[in-house]
């Protein structure tokens, strides 16, 4: 790797070290982790470091830990008992300062309040809060207690929430009145009401004060979180935890079909995420670290509350839509908190694309020194705007590619061990102690330049335990198609300097006259028209093609639809991906169906386009996006029909 080829602004930035860590670490990957965990206060060591059962891994089993304790009372004993932990801010202009000393005393409160409610050792506690400071706090007063966590994202449904609590058969739920989102309240407290008739597990609904808004409070059952912390001054010691006692379940975002409920052990997810957040976002003690995505996600867990809280940085949690009450809410966040460690989602980005560059122009963002991406992979051309209009070509991105499942990040650049020249658009190379590779069907190596799937050919230590009461799904789904390899399930390149390209999930694959194209190679190359915004590609039957493209285009702000525009967009795509890339269909619409994570459901769009049921929508974001897309569709097929 030569520090020649990078781009100059960021040649300052050590390149070298990474690929000799690397290398060393899949040497033993035992004594690397080993290593490794030793950066953790630990109450008493591992008997072993890993018992490998294939498809089962145990890590660091018989060591002892607390994550409440390392994420809080670790930093007491320093300057740091005094450092802020966490900035929040309300989508109503609210402001909350919490340091860590006060932190640690909201966290034990809570934790005796728990223990008082008859919560122990191995109860799983349910989560249903806006983004607000009490997220964290219960969090980590569920775990200091040695109870396991499951968070559900606040936007769903009392039906997506009741089959969550239900498979984890959860004996308390935490909420709010409710919450704040786009000016209007959120009735968390209602629909939390309502999930509760269907989840005979739960014995108390403890209730955060947000909004002040009237809601009933059923006697004997619920509970104002003020109250019962108020009684509670007492300190409560950390449970030394068993290393492979689970932390949290957390249910993935259902992009590809029913969510599946992730079980995370305590002491190897806690010792990964430690490393790789150092690794990958160089954690300094001046750190100011802001990752948007909402605590509901792993993204949220890893790297809102419990890495960066892990390394004592003080972080920013902004509780509301992203663009209220205007463009600009994440630009003046910035520079108002100095945030120098910026983590958010390509989805986010292309929607700030839309917006233009004005709003950005107005802030001051030179506090920033890395930007972050993770959801899915970022098209080069919202990488390029990424890089200028945010990070003043000055940050390099770490374009972080990991799941629910991993734990934390696998594949991204590592500038806090030595950054390599970057690439817009690929998550460069595996971080240290992570076997990953490209392979066929066949699970042989593929040459560069052709397109396999993504394996980790090793365990590591933030690998998911299981899923939760699904031991089978477990191993059918992730170690069944290579045996004893993990399958991701998703398409991956690597490029002839070893570079990784991911492409998209190898589910979404569409099969057009004898070739093979996924879908996010059809979708970067669709937003790479200067007209489109954000791009939803997809695959419909045809008797002769085997499949035909269908497109849901939305457009940039100062665009207008029109048949000129279409076959402007389909001549494009002839040329940048070629004849077989011609879509036969573009439908225009203001926005495409996500998930509450913000991922396209590119099923969802396939199932309409195919006159099938559109199949479990509970993780859907918007039902509007659908009611949209089926009008744009049945359009044009009446059209068609006269
Ligand atoms: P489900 O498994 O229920 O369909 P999901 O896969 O969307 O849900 P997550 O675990 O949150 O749930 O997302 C992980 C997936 O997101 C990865 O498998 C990959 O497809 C995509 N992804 C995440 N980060 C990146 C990235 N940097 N580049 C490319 N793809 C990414
Ligand atoms: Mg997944």
């Amino acid at each position: 790797m030569q520090a020649e080829s990078l781009p100059v602004e960021l040649r300052y930035w050590p390149t070298k070290r990474y690929m000799d860590i690397y290398k060393k670490s899949l040497d033993d990957i035992e004594e690397f982790w080993e290593q490794e965990a030793r950066n953790l206060e630990w109450f008493r060591t591992w008997d072993k470091v890993l018992d490998w059962d294939p498809p089962f891994a145990k890590w660091f089993p018989g060591g002892m830990l607390n994550a409440s304790y390392l994420c809080v009372d670790s930093h007491l004993r320093s300057w740091r008992r005094n450092k802020v932990a966490i900035y929040w801010e309300g989508e109503n202009g609210e402001q909350r300062t919490q340091s860590y000393s006060q932190l640690y005393r909201e966290v034990n409160q809570f934790a005796s309040a728990l223990q008082k409610l008859g919560v122990r050792d191995g109860d799983r506690v349910a989560i249903y809060l806006p983004m607000i400071p009490e997220l964290a706090v219960a969090m980590l007063a569920t775990a200091r207690i040695g109870a396991i966590h499951t968070v559900i994202f606040s936007g769903f449904s009392s039906m997506a929430l009741a089959d969550r609590v239900n498979d984890t058969k959860a004996r308390v739920l935490i909420t709010a009145d409710g919450g704040f989102r786009r000016g209007k309240i959120i009735p968390l407290k209602e629909v939390a009401d309502k999930a509760v008739r269907e989840t005979p597990s739960i014995e108390k609904v403890v209730v955060v004060r947000r909004t002040g808004q009237e809601i009933t409070m059923r006697e004997g059952r619920d509970l104002w979180y003020h109250e019962i912390t108020k009684a509670t001054t007492k300190d409560v010691p950390p449970r030394p935890i068993e290393s492979t006692h689970p932390l949290y379940i957390l249910y993935t975002s259902g992009t590809t079909g029913k969510p599946k409920g992730i079980v995370h052990s305590t002491g190897g997810y806690l010792t990964f995420i430690n490393r790789i957040y150092k690794w990958v976002f160089d954690l300094q003690e001046d750190s100011v670290y802001w990752c948007t995505a909402d605590v509901g996600w792993v993204t949220g867990h890893s790297s809102i509350v419990y890495a960066p809280l892990m390394h004592g940085a003080s972080i920013v949690i902004y509780e509301g839509a992203p663009d209220y009450p205007k463009p600009d809410r994440w630009w003046e966040l910035i520079e108002k908190y100095k945030v120098t460690i910026f983590y958010t989602s390509p989805t986010a980005i292309r929607m700030f694309m839309r917006y233009g560059e004005k709003w950005t122009k107005e802030h001051d963002l030179s506090s920033l020194t890395i930007l972050g991406s993770v959801g899915e992979s970022i098209n080069p051309e919202a990488w390029r705007w990424y890089f200028k209009h945010i990070g003043g070509e000055r940050c390099p991105i770490v374009d972080t590619w990991w799941q629910t499942e991993t734990g934390g990040v696998m594949i991204s650049p590592a500038p806090g061990i030595g950054l390599v020249p970057l690439k817009p658009g690929s998550a460069t190379f595996p971080l240290p102690g992570i076997d990953a590779d490209v392979v066929d069907d066949k699970g042989n190596p593929v040459p560069p330049g052709v397109r396999g799937y993504i394996v980790i050919k090793k365990p590591w230590p933030g690998m998911f335990m299981t899923l939760y009461k699904d031991a089978k799904r477990y191993k059918e789904a992730y170690w069944s198609k290579f045996p004893n390899i993990y399958y991701a399930g998703d398409y991956c390149m690597k490029d002839k300097d070893g570079y990784f390209w991911l492409l998209g999930r190898a589910d979404e694959v569409l099969k057009i006259a004898g070739h093979r194209m996924g879908t996010m190679e059809l979708e970067s190359a669709m937003v790479s028209h200067s007209a489109v915004a954000e791009a939803a590609v997809l695959g419909k039957s045809h008797e002769i093609k085997g499949e035909t493209i269908v497109v849901f285009a939305v457009l940039r702000q100062g665009y207008n639809q029109s048949s000129k525009l279409k076959d402007e967009l389909k001549k494009h795509m002839r040329k940048t991906i070629g004849p077989v890339a011609t879509p036969e269909e573009i439908y225009f619409v203001s926005k495409l169906p996500k998930t509450r994570s913000g991922k396209i459901m590119r099923r969802v769009l396939k199932a309409l386009v195919s006159d099938q049921p559109v199949g479990d929508t509970t993780t859907l974001a918007d039902k509007d996006s659908i009611g949209e897309a089926k009008r744009a569709y049945e359009e044009l097929k009446q059209v068609m029909a006269e």
